[in-house]
């Protein structure tokens, strides 16, 4: 039998996927318009590429 995704299962991934978007938010953070993880100009590249995830 094919293993199907619960939707206890689904809100769990969705979950995950939505602490790991606010630990990257919280942490590359504009610092006096620089990235304070990344240095470079904020938002960086991490922080666009996680902001989606928290729209989910
Ligand atoms: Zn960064």
């Amino acid at each position: 039998m094919a293993e199907t995704l619960t939707d206890d299962r689904v809100n769990a991934e969705i979950d995950a996927l939505h602490r790991l978007a606010a630990v990257v938010l919280h942490e590359h953070a504009n610092h006096h318009g620089l990235c304070a993880v990344c240095g470079c100009a904020f938002p960086c590249v991490r922080a666009v590429l996680a902001e989606p995830n928290l729209a989910l």
